[in-house]
């Protein structure tokens, strides 16, 4: 599977756990790969992939010599991290839509028991019950007003990306044999050797240029899948500079932390 956070990707076989200088480190052995690999989770954690039947001590020297990356590394997450908009459930708070800014905008009243969101042009309103809104904790926001939120967001975003897979897969003509959508915490989209295309919802957040560039990476899987040089100029004869829109995933990728009650990237 092919996600477009290849260094997160999942891995099959056994797995082991070494320390080494403080740090914890999975091993995982692949029987079919030659060399050994290091990876990086978005959360800290280190992972290294390796042949069957590589000693355990040929490991450590390995992540030993690969020091100098796994601290560069490192010190840019935190760097991303740190850079996270902490975003309140409170009146007036800006929220990410589509690349653009709405404001949020709390309206009590007596009917509704479950929170009800429309726009109301740059406004994003949330029709709550008093009684929700009168429990109302800033730093701890009701459950309801999240689980509303979400699922308002959700249900923007399985409408946008199911005619984005429409409008591309007739551009391009690849059609995936089944489209899922999910919150995965460390990807936007992925691919599977079966065709199936899953995409993140939570791109819902993102310009509409960025969340069409998810959408042909994943189609241009249906054709080649891997991140070949084919693969990224067919990529390229649907969206320009998608270069620059990988950065832009990279930076932003803790802006829908806010739809979660937990932040996907400071748990384990
Ligand atoms: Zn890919």
């Amino acid at each position: 599977m092919f996600g477009l956070f290849p260094q997160t990707a999942k891995t099959k076989g056994e797995s082991e756990q070494i320390q080494i200088a403080g740090r914890l480190v999975k091993v995982i052995r692949r029987p079919y790969k030659r060399s050994l690999g290091l990876t990086l989770k978005l959360n800290g954690e280190l992972r290294v992939s390796a042949p069957k039947g590589v000693p355990l001590s040929k490991i450590r020297d390995f992540i030993l010599s690969q020091d100098e990356w796994i601290q560069t590394h490192l010190a840019k997450y935190q760097t991303l991290r740190d850079a996270i908009p902490k975003k309140r459930l409170v009146d007036g708070e800006q929220l990410p839509f589509l690349g653009r800014m709405v404001t949020l905008k709390f309206r009590p009243t007596t009917s509704s028991k479950r929170p009800i969101l429309k726009f109301e042009g740059d406004l994003l309103v949330c029709e709550v019950a008093r009684e929700v809104w009168s429990h109302f904790n800033p730093d701890e926001p009701h459950p309801e007003l999240r689980a509303g939120l979400s699922a308002f967001y959700q249900k923007q975003a399985r409408a946008l990306l199911i005619d984005r897979i429409r409008h591309y897969s007739h551009a391009m003509g690849l059609l995936p044999s089944g489209l899922t959508f999910r919150a995965q915490k460390t990807r936007w989209g992925s691919c599977s050797s079966k065709g199936k295309i899953s995409l993140n919802w939570k791109l819902i957040i993102a310009p509409l240029e960025i969340i069409d560039y998810v959408v042909v990476h994943e189609l241009a899987h249906l054709k080649f899948y891997n991140h070949s040089q084919s693969f990224w100029n067919l990529v390229g004869t649907q969206v320009t500079d998608y270069q620059g829109k990988r950065e832009w995933l990279r930076v932003h990728q803790y802006d829908a932390d806010f739809l979660s009650a937990q932040s996907e990237v400071h748990e384990a």
